[in-house]
């Protein structure tokens, strides 16, 4: 086997430059959008009443009729055919967090023993995948195994390209047969009309021409590259997304060399690549740069509405594993492939924007324009306050435990950073002189203080809070790399959809009881700043003193997927869905199900990868370089030479045999560990004891392992080493 690892090693550094993207890269204009069947292409297929119809629906999320959706049948039939497909998909997002597709061919033959393209309004509108093996949480019984794909219009559709043929891609929720929710989608899209309502409603106080909010989202995806052959010498990479083992390299990222630093060539041959097959597809990929970490990279695009980001994002998540194959890469989007350097994550910025193109979370140059930022800003900040764990929960992974808790990135302490300035701001509106000031109606503007132009940089500069406000928008840094953006975004709309509610109501009531309406605004303003001051921090967030201050302050710090989960199920949070009409109690429960069950399992994957590599690999090669040293030592001894003589060669012997001992034995201990936890019938049990009492031995293995990879023959030794892997490319 080390001979895998050797000619992997030889072909990634022998690679040749694919330079193929640099051409199409110079004409970004002309792709921009060339694979979406956009608002505007729909004009020139249409009928234009058909076209006026459309747009009305769209726009006013009105019901697409039946007539319609025919007519938009075949338009998008011709427009895909002229464009070359010969394929179409509904294509959604199902629980297992990858997205998915079934395909159905065009062509249909007539009864004349001759063939048609065919593609209809029910083609369009609904399908039934028979996805019967996706994750469903018990809501799926085999006698009502059905889920259906529904078209979202508010998501165009898109040609995707895979080698020479091109498949008619239609955005889709997934529901089953019940009409409970089976994907990531269908909440979301509850959430983005639950923040539209209560948004605008509140709005309306400031300006009554808003008739519509929209949540805005621009995603910055961290993500490391592999060679390709280093990564399938590498069965752990290949089966888990993360090393399982591997000493640190003796250079790691302590120079801060790598962050914003020149682009390796062949890396940025890949994302010129990725770029244009992004632009293609109407995803507007804008930036490029190296990350902290040796061979971790970041790209972002501009932010758009919050569906479409998302639905990009999963996109572009697919693009990435293409793209990178032509460049012969891997991509990695796990939290943490290589314990010991930085992870990845996918930062969530986020803000409202008026349908009159007002950002509710951008400050105003007047004090009433203040007053509708400040009234959103301190929403958002109640929100957040008042149902972090929550959004704790919505970021919860298997692989994100590596990062939240470690010390590195966001911590599980979820706490909001503002910025010196607005921070001084809210103590100052909370404060006793604003109180006086605005007593006294006619100096109410006096009591809200100025807002400074905010410097980027003055806002940015915390990188350790998981949850931060930049300038003109709040940016959710905890998201995991690899996650489906969908769940910490319908958990955040829903939590601020609920808050603003609640506001509305209480601001009503004063307003009912005879007091002026501003006032009434930034009475309950006043209140939210002091309700929800402990979770503003402007410190260190991967400090211990955090830890230890924020469990004075009651901040909850739950470092594990499955007890993070359990508020799903709360009293509280099954109310605050169903009642924002985001989750009904069995679809909260069935996703509670599912989460914990993806946790388990990929823990168990981890657990079975350990034991097979330790004991088929790793074993061996110690055992060979120990048989080699032994026979050395009695060589040694037969020509009469001290023990002095060879008493390194003898120490080596001794510690490998010691690790090697301890690793099988860890090991062993594990699988029997493992075998208990499967016994266990209650999931959410079982789970615990996954974490709790099987992993504690991948750290315990690792240890051993890595001091092995330190002493055995370099020769012998199987796995590529996270040197290659780092820094060959
Ligand atoms: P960084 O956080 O690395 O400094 P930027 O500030 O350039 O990066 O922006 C990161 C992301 O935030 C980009 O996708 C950008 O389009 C997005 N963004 C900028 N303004 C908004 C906004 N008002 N709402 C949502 N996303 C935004
Ligand atoms: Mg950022």
């Amino acid at each position: 086997m080390s001979f895998l690892r050797f000619q992997s090693v030889n072909s990634a550094g022998s690679r040749e430059i694919n330079h193929e993207g640099y051409a199409e890269s110079k004409k970004a204009i002309a792709i921009y959008g060339k694979n979406v069947f956009t608002v505007d292409k729909m004009r020139d297929y249409l009928p234009k009443p058909t076209f006026v119809e459309l747009k009305e629906s769209i726009e006013g999320s009105k019901r697409i009729s039946r007539e319609l959706a025919e007519d938009i049948a075949q338009a998008m039939k011709s427009w895909a055919l002229a464009n070359g497909a010969s394929h179409y998909t509904h294509w959604f997002q199902p629980l297992t967090g990858s997205t998915a597709e079934k395909h159905d061919a065009f062509f249909e033959p007539d009864n004349n023993g001759l063939a048609i393209e065919k593609f209809t309004a029910d083609a369009l509108v609904q399908q039934e995948p028979d996805a019967s093996s996706f994750p469903n949480g018990g809501i799926r019984n085999t006698f009502e195994a059905r889920g259906y794909t529904a078209w979202d219009p508010s998501s165009p559709a898109f040609l995707f390209e895979t080698g020479g043929g091109k498949t008619l891609c239609i955005p889709t929720v997934f529901v089953s047969y019940t009409g409970e929710s089976l994907d990531y989608k269908a909440p979301l899209l509850k959430a983005v009309s639950a923040i539209d309502k209560a948004a605008t409603d509140v709005a309306q106080f400031f300006d009554k021409s808003v008739n519509k909010v929209t949540a805005s989202l621009g995603i910055e995806q961290e993500y490391f590259l592999v060679d390709l052959s280093l990564y399938n010498a590498r069965p752990d990479l290949q089966l888990t997304g993360r090393t399982l083992f591997g000493h640190m390299a003796a250079k790691g990222q302590q120079l801060d060399d790598h962050y914003f630093g020149a682009i390796p060539e062949r890396v940025l041959a890949f994302m010129v690549d990725l770029e244009n097959e992004a632009l293609k597809l109407g995803i507007p990929l804008k930036t490029r740069h190296n990350e902290v970490a040796p061979t971790q990279f970041e790209c972002a695009p501009m932010f758009e509405e919050i569906n479409l980001a998302i639905d990009h994002n999963q996109l572009l998540m697919n693009l990435m594993e293409q793209v990178a194959k032509r460049h012969h890469f891997k991509v990695l989007l796990h939290e943490k492939p290589y314990s010991g350097i930085n992870g990845s994550g996918k930062h969530n910025n986020w803000s409202l924007i008026t349908n009159t193109g007002v950002n509710l979370l951008a400050p105003g140059k007047t004090p009433k324009n203040n007053l509708m930022f400040l009234t959103f800003f301190v929403n958002t900040i109640k929100a957040v306050s008042a149902h972090a764990d929550l959004l704790r929960a919505s970021i919860a992974s298997h692989s994100n435990d590596h990062r939240l808790g470690a010390n590195e990135a966001p911590p599980a302490i979820i706490s909001i950073f503002l910025g010196s300035q607005l921070d001084d701001i809210l103590d100052e509106v909370e404060s006793a002189r604003v109180a006086k000031k605005v007593r006294n109606e006619a100096n109410l503007w006096h009591g809200i203080p100025k807002i400074p132009d905010l410097k980027m940089d003055n806002t940015d500069r915390n990188r350790t809070s998981p949850f931060a406000f930049t300038g003109n928008k709040f940016e959710f840094r905890a998201v995991g790399s690899s996650a489906n953006s969908a769940l910490p975004m319908t958990i955040l709309n829903a939590i601020v959809a609920n808050q603003l509610i609640e506001f509305k109501i209480e601001v009503d009531k004063q307003i009912k009881k005879g007091i002026k309406k501003d006032l009434a605004l930034l009475n309950v303003v006043r209140r939210y700043i002091k309700e929800s001051r402990a979770i503003r921090f402007e410190g260190n967030g991967y400090s211990d003193e955090w830890a230890e201050e924020a469990a004075t302050r009651g901040l909850s710090n739950i470092k594990s997927t499955p007890k993070a989960l359990d508020v799903y199920v709360s009293e509280e949070s099954l109310a605050l869905f169903e009642k924002l009409g985001i989750y009904s109690k069995r679809e909260s429960e069935a996703r509670h199900e599912i989460l914990l069950e993806n946790f388990y399992k990929k823990l168990q994957i981890e657990a079975r990868v350990i034991t097979e590599l330790t004991n088929s690999l790793i074993a061996p090669a110690c055992f060979a370089y120990q048989n080699q040293l032994i026979e050395n030592v009695k060589g040694l001894k037969e020509i009469g030479l001290s023990a002095e003589a060879y008493s390194s060669q003898r120490n080596f012997i001794e510690r490998i045999s010691s690790h090697i001992n301890i690793a099988l034995e860890k090991s062993e201990a594990m699988r029997q560990e493992r075998k208990k936890a499967n016994e266990i019938e209650d999931i959410r049990d079982r789970a615990i004891a996954y974490d709790e009492l099987v992993k504690p031995y991948f750290d315990e293995i690792r240890y051993h392992v890595n001091k092995l990879e330190k002493i055995v023959d370099d020769n012998k030794w199987p796995l590529p080493k996270l040197r290659e892997l780092l820094f060959i490319h």
